[in-house]
């Protein structure tokens, strides 16, 4: 069998649920159904705001892969499938330059009848995620400029750690809705200022919904990495071994020199050498040729 085959062997004519409600399908749905063969469908009416919200009045259990997971499995039991995606999002200050923000989208295919689990992810300083405190429609306003108003919507809260729905207002993306929804939380809020953030939705956040695409292909490219002992989909890339030699002075790099690929199945290893497709460093890049 070639590898097509054995895709198609997993996947082909099978239908996949997809758990969203964000119309995350739009970007997602295709690039399964071309690249696996698959019918997606989404469940009706499925409310996957009980697994968290990004407005934090319902909190997130567990970690962004197992939000997913749950998602999943969710989707799973109420249509009777037995092959699911789930799509979860985080922001929050990129893990070394604090100041910048971050998004990391990641897809997971769960397939209970053969037993897999494939993760597709991507991550990008390429969001609009920012929050404020403001005073004044004017600085609401200003704030709405600055993160790809209206294509992109804002929310605005009495305050920044309230549940309550009614003290909440989301999807904003007129300056008619903006200025009428700042007015009435400032005659809710007690200490004359109110909190705007960026809607995070994928349906009210267009540069969210790019990255929420690249996560989809890199779960392509990963299903499509099949473990050359058992045949199974989803080799897994899981360690980048530094010490590429330089090509001047012949000594180790911290460049990349091996990748490893692992499978969850039948434990079955294996390196590939210059994942870069380089066999020697560039000197420019070595720490004795250029230090
Ligand atoms: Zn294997
Ligand atoms: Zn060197």
């Amino acid at each position: 069998m070639n590898k097509q085959e054995i895709l198609d062997s997993f996947f082909k004519g099978r239908v996949g649920v997809l758990a969203t409600m964000h119309h995350k399908e739009k970007v997602i749905a295709p690039i399964l159904e071309k690249e696996l063969g698959i019918e997606v469908i989404v469940p009706e009416n499925f409310n996957t705001d009980r697994f968290g919200t990004f407005t934090r009045e319902i909190d997130r259990a567990g970690n962004q892969l197992e939000a997913a997971k749950r998602k999943a499995e969710h989707a799973m039991s109420v249509t009777g499938k037995t092959l699911a995606f789930a799509s979860e999002g985080s922001f929050g200050p990129h893990p070394l330059f604090s100041f910048v923000p971050f998004n990391r989208e990641i897809i997971v295919l769960v397939d209970k009848k053969h037993h897999l689990e494939i993760i597709g992810e991507s991550q990008t300083t390429d969001t609009n995620y920012a929050q404020k405190t403001i005073k004044t429609f004017q600085e609401a306003y200003e704030f709405c400029k600055e993160a790809g108003f209206p294509e992109h919507a804002v929310i605005i809260k009495v305050n920044e750690s309230t549940k309550d729905l009614s003290e909440i207002v989301k999807g904003i993306t007129t300056k008619e809705k903006l200025s009428e929804a700042v007015k009435k939380m400032l005659q809710k809020s007690q200490n004359g200022e109110v909190f705007i953030e960026t809607d995070m939705r994928a349906l009210y956040n267009p540069t969210r919904m790019k990255n929420i695409e690249k996560a989809a292909h890199d779960l392509i490219e990963k299903i499509n990495n099949v473990c050359p002992s058992c045949f199974v989909p989803g080799f897994e890339l899981t360690e980048r071994k530094p010490g590429l030699l330089c090509g001047g002075c012949g000594f180790p790099t911290s460049l990349i020199r091996a990748d490893v690929y692992m499978c969850k199945k039948c434990g079955e290893t294996e390196e590939k050498l210059y994942p870069q497709g380089k066999k020697t460093a560039d000197p420019s890049q070595c720490g004795f040729c250029n230090p």
